[in-house]
C-alpha cells in the first residue's frame, strides 16, 4: 500500500541513489522504532559527529529525520549571472572555480577573500534561459576568514546578498552563503533543501546525513489511521518524512509539512483525549450541590452583583460539581476579571456538602495571600468560625461552635514556611495535617505540595488550582487518592487569557470557562514607560504626589533580584528609604515576603484603609491584592519582568471608579525587553500581550515554563496553526471515544509513549 504512493524516478544524487528513490522495501520501521536508534548507525555519523549531534538534541535516529530544513532553495527560480539585476538583492546559484586570500588596507589590516564563481552545472537554469555560454563573476569577502575553507574550488553554493558593478561586470560583498554542495556531499535536485548546522556539521554535511538516514529507515510506517488520513488529505507518512527533507517541488514540501504540522499536534491530541477519558469519563465523581446556603451566604456578603460573565460560568461550574463525572474544567479570564470569587464558591460548594476544598498557588508568597483574601471575604460574608487556642483536646472546638447554629468555614493554610488557620491561632503544621486528614480543616489553601505523598485530606471534593503554570497533568492523575477515593472535581485558574492553540495544548484535557467581561466601571489603565534618569524620576515622583493629593493612593514595585529573598529586601528596603526622602510629607510603607505574617496584614490593612499613601513593595502583591482607591503601579526596574507578570501587577490598579496608571520605570534595555515595554504600553488585553510574549519567547520557551509534558513541538507553530490543532483534536476524539485504550492502534500508542515520554507514561500504566 504504502509502496504505491512513493513516487520513483528522478535526477540521480551524487553518491548512489538520492533518499527520494530509494523505494520502501521490507517490512518498514516506526518512528518510536527509530528514536530507539542512535544516530551512530546512520553512515557518514561517527562517534565525533555523535558527541555533536547530542549537543543539539539529536540522538536518535528519528531526532535526526525530525531535524527539517528551515528553508528551501528553488533552483528553477534563481538568476544566471548574465540575468542578476544591477543594484537588486539576488540569489545566484554558482560553483567556485577559484579563490585567493589577501590582506589589504592602509588603516589596519583587512583580510580579504576574492572568489571566482561561474553558473553551477552547464545543463542547469543558466543554459535554460538561452541567455548562451557559462559566465563568471566575481564575490569579495572582507574578514571572513573561515570562507576560504568553506569556498574550495568545486563547491557550490547559493550566494544571497547586494548586486553592484565594477567596470561593467557584476559583483557581491559580504553576501549571505548557503552551501549546496561540497567535498562533503553534492546534491542535484531542482529544490535545495536547508538544514540548519549542528556544532561542526555544516549543513551539507546534515543534510547527507539526513539522506542516508532515510534511506535506511525507510518505509516509515504510518500510525495514523487511515480514515484520518483520508478525511485530512493526507500524504502518508513514509512520503512526507523523504519530500519534508528532498521535496521535488515546493508544493511537495507544503503538503509534507502540512502532514507532519498535523501528527505532532494528534499525538498530543491523543494524549490529551485518553487522559479526559481516563481522568473523567472513567472516573465515578462526587455530585456536590453549588447551590446551598454557605454559598447564597458568601454571594450576598459581597459588596457587589456577579457580573453576567461570573453568573453563566457559575452554572458552568454548578452542573459539573453536580454531575457524576468528575469536573474537569479551566477557568480563564483577564486579570481582575474575577476568578476568584467564582472559584471560592467552587469551594464552599465542597463544604456545604460535607466534603473539603483545596485551592493551590504557584508559590508561597501567593498561597498566603489568598489565604488573607479567603479568610478576608469570609469575615465580610459573616461566615468566620471564633478563634481558638491549640490546647490538647481543643481540635473539636470548633466544631462545638458550630454546632450553636452558626454556619462558618474553617480555612487553614499550609506552605512549607508557615501553618496558619482562620479558627485556630498559631497552630503549627502537625496540628493543620492532622485537621486537614480528619476534615476539620474544611478548606486548605496552599502550594503544589499540598498534593505531596503523605499529605492527607479526609474527603477532597473540589480542587482549585490558581494560576496554574507546574501543574501536569500526570500531577492531577494523584488527585483521586487524597479524597475519599473518588475523583475529586478540579476546577484550574489561568492567570491571562492565552491564544486558543495554545490552551488546547496545554489545556486540551479540561472544558473551558471563560470570564469575558469585566466588573463595571473599570476604565483601562493608562501605561507610560519612563527611562531611569533623574528627570524620569522626578516625574514619577511627581505623579505620586499628585494622585495622593487627590486623595488616590500608589503602589512601587521592585523586582525579584536573582533568585534572593535577602537581595530582594535589601533592594526594596533602599527604594523606600529614597521615596520616603523624595517625598517626605507622604506616609509611604514597606511590604516585603520576609515580614511576618502578622506585619504583613497590618500593612495591608493600614493601605487598605487608607492611612499608607505610597506602598513599597516586592512582587508579593502580584495577585489577589484589591484596593480600588489605587491608581498608581510604579514598576521600577520594569525590564526585568516577564510580560505575565507586567500584565497581572498593572491589574492591582484601576480596579475601582478611578482611572488607573502604570509607570514601567526601565533601565539599559535589551531589545527583547523593549518590545516587552512597547507591548505594555500599546494594549491592556491580555490575549494580545500573550501573544506578544509568545513571539518574543518563542514557543519552546512558553512549553517549558509550563511543563506541559507534550513534548516540543519541531514543526507545528502555536500562533499560525490552529486550524490543524482543532482537526486533530476533532480525530483524536473521535478515536478515543472507539478505542480508548488504543487497543487496535498499538502503533500509534507506542508513538506517543515513546515521543510524549514519561508525562504520559501513567495513560499506559496497566
Ligand atoms: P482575577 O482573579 O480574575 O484577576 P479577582 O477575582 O481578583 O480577579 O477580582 C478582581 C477584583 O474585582 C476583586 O477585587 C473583586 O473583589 C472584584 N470583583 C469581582 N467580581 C466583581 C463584580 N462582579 N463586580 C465588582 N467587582 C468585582
Ligand atoms: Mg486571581
Amino acid at each position: 500500500m504504502a509502496n504505491q504512493t512513493v513516487e520513483a524516478g528522478s535526477p540521480a544524487g551524487g553518491r548512489g541513489s538520492s533518499p527520494q528513490d530509494s523505494r520502501p522495501s521490507g517490512p518498514g520501521r516506526s518512528l518510536a522504532y527509530l528514536q530507539g536508534v542512535s544516530v551512530e548507525r546512520v553512515h557518514s555519523i561517527g562517534p565525533r559527529q555523535t558527541g555533536m549531534l547530542a549537543k543539539s538534541g539529536v540522538r536518535s535516529v528519528a531526532d535526526l529525520l525530525q531535524h527539517f530544513p528551515h528553508r528551501y532553495l528553488d533552483r528553477s527560480l534563481v538568476v544566471p549571472i548574465s540575468g542578476l539585476p544591477i543594484d537588486g538583492e539576488a540569489t545566484l546559484i554558482a560553483e567556485v572555480v577559484r579563490s585567493y586570500r589577501r590582506t589589504t588596507g592602509r588603516r589596519g589590516p583587512r583580510e580579504m577573500l576574492k572568489v571566482t564563481v561561474q553558473d553551477s552545472h552547464p545543463g542547469g537554469p543558466g543554459s535554460d534561459r538561452g541567455l548562451g555560454g557559462i559566465q563568471r563573476m566575481e564575490i569579495t569577502f572582507f574578514n571572513q576568514r573561515f570562507r576560504a575553507r568553506q569556498l574550495g574550488p568545486g563547491t557550490v553554493a547559493a550566494f544571497s546578498g547586494k548586486v553592484t558593478t565594477f567596470r561593467g561586470r557584476p559583483q557581491m560583498t559580504n553576501p549571505d552563503v548557503e552551501l549546496i554542495s561540497s567535498d562533503e556531499g553534492s546534491f542535484e535536485g531542482k529544490i535545495v533543501p536547508v538544514h540548519s548546522a549542528m556544532g561542526e556539521m555544516t549543513p551539507v554535511r546534515i543534510r547527507s546525513a539526513v539522506g542516508n538516514a532515510l534511506r535506511r529507515a525507510r518505509p516509515i510506517l504510518d500510525p495514523v489511521p487511515r480514515s484520518v488520513l483520508e478525511t485530512g488529505g493526507f500524504m502518508d507518512r513514509d512520503r512526507a518524512f523523504a519530500n519534508i527533507h528532498f521535496p521535488r517541488s515546493m508544493d511537495d514540501a507544503r503538503e509534507a509539512r502540512r502532514r507532519l504540522v498535523f501528527d505532532e499536534l494528534f499525538r498530543i491530541q491523543v494524549a490529551l483525549a485518553l487522559t479526559r477519558h481516563r481522568l473523567v469519563e472513567e472516573q465515578e465523581g462526587i455530585s456536590q450541590q453549588l447551590e446551598c446556603q454557605l454559598v447564597t451566604d458568601f454571594l450576598d456578603g459581597l459588596p457587589y452583583d456577579l457580573t453576567g460573565a461570573q453568573k453563566r460560568v457559575m452554572r458552568e461550574i454548578g452542573e459539573d460539581l453536580e454531575g457524576g463525572r468528575p469536573m474537569h474544567r479551566l477557568l480563564q479570564g483577564e486579570v481582575g476579571s474575577g476568578k476568584t470569587v467564582v472559584a471560592l464558591a467552587a469551594l464552599l460548594a465542597a463544604v456545604g456538602s460535607g466534603n473539603q476544598g483545596a485551592i493551590m498557588a504557584p508559590t508561597e508568597v501567593l498561597a498566603e495571600q489568598l489565604y488573607l483574601v479567603l479568610r478576608e471575604m469570609l469575615s465580610q460574608a459573616g461566615l468566620s468560625p471564633p478563634v481558638a487556642r491549640p490546647q490538647v483536646g481543643g481540635r473539636h472546638m470548633g466544631s462545638l461552635f458550630q454546632a450553636s447554629g452558626s454556619v462558618t468555614v474553617r480555612v487553614a493554610l499550609l506552605t512549607s514556611s508557615r501553618a496558619a488557620a482562620n479558627y485556630l491561632d498559631d497552630p503549627g503544621r502537625a496540628r493543620v495535617q492532622e485537621d486537614m486528614a480528619e476534615g476539620e480543616a474544611q478548606i486548605v489553601v496552599g502550594t503544589h505540595s499540598l498534593i505531596q505523598e503523605g499529605i492527607r485530606f479526609r474527603r477532597l471534593g473540589v480542587v482549585v488550582v490558581d494560576e496554574q503554570h507546574r501543574f501536569g497533568v500526570s500531577q492531577r492523575s494523584t488527585l483521586k487518592h487524597k479524597g475519599a477515593d473518588r475523583q475529586p472535581d478540579l476546577l484550574i485558574m489561568t492567570a491571562t487569557p492565552i491564544p486558543r492553540t495554545l490552551s488546547m495544548t496545554l489545556y486540551g484535557d479540561l472544558v473551558l470557562s471563560n470570564i469575558d467581561e469585566m466588573p463595571p466601571g473599570r476604565s483601562p489603565v493608562k501605561t507610560r514607560v519612563i527611562q531611569k534618569t533623574p528627570e524620569g524620576l522626578s516625574a514619577v515622583y511627581g505623579a505620586i504626589r499628585k494622585e495622593v493629593s487627590k486623595g488616590r493612593q500608589a503602589f512601587v514595585i521592585c523586582p525579584l533580584i536573582e533568585d534572593s529573598e535577602k537581595l530582594d529586601v535589601q533592594s526594596v528596603t533602599s527604594q523606600y528609604r529614597e521615596i520616603t526622602s523624595v517625598l517626605p510629607d507622604l506616609t509611604i510603607d514597606l511590604m516585603h515576603g520576609q515580614l511576618s505574617s502578622a506585619d504583613k496584614e497590618a500593612v495591608m490593612a493600614r493601605f487598605r484603609s487608607g492611612e499608607t499613601d505610597v506602598l513599597v513593595s516586592t512582587t508579593v502583591i502580584e495577585v489577589g491584592i484589591d484596593i480600588p482607591n489605587a491608581t498608581v503601579m510604579v514598576i521600577t526596574d520594569a525590564q526585568r519582568f516577564g510580560l505575565s507578570q507586567l500584565h497581572q501587577l498593572r491589574g492591582r490598579v484601576g480596579r475601582g471608579r478611578h482611572p488607573g496608571r502604570c509607570l514601567l520605570v526601565a533601565d539599559s534595555a535589551t531589545p527583547d525587553s523593549t518590545r516587552r515595554m512597547k507591548a505594555m504600553a500599546r494594549t491592556t488585553d491580555g490575549l494580545e500581550l500573550a501573544r506578544e510574549d509568545l513571539q518574543i519567547r518563542g514557543q519552546g520557551a512558553v512549553f517549558g515554563a509550563r511543563q506541559s509534558g507534550m513534548g516540543d513541538l519541531k514543526l507545528a507553530d502555536i500562533l499560525r496553526d490552529l486550524s490543524a490543532m482543532k482537526r486533530a483534536k476533532r480525530a483524536a476524539d473521535s478515536l478515543v471515544e472507539s478505542d480508548p485504550y488504543l487497543l487496535e492502534h498499538p502503533l500509534l500508542a507506542k508513538e506517543i509513549a515513546v515521543i510524549l515520554g514519561d508525562d504520559v507514561q501513567w495513560l499506559f500504566d496497566s
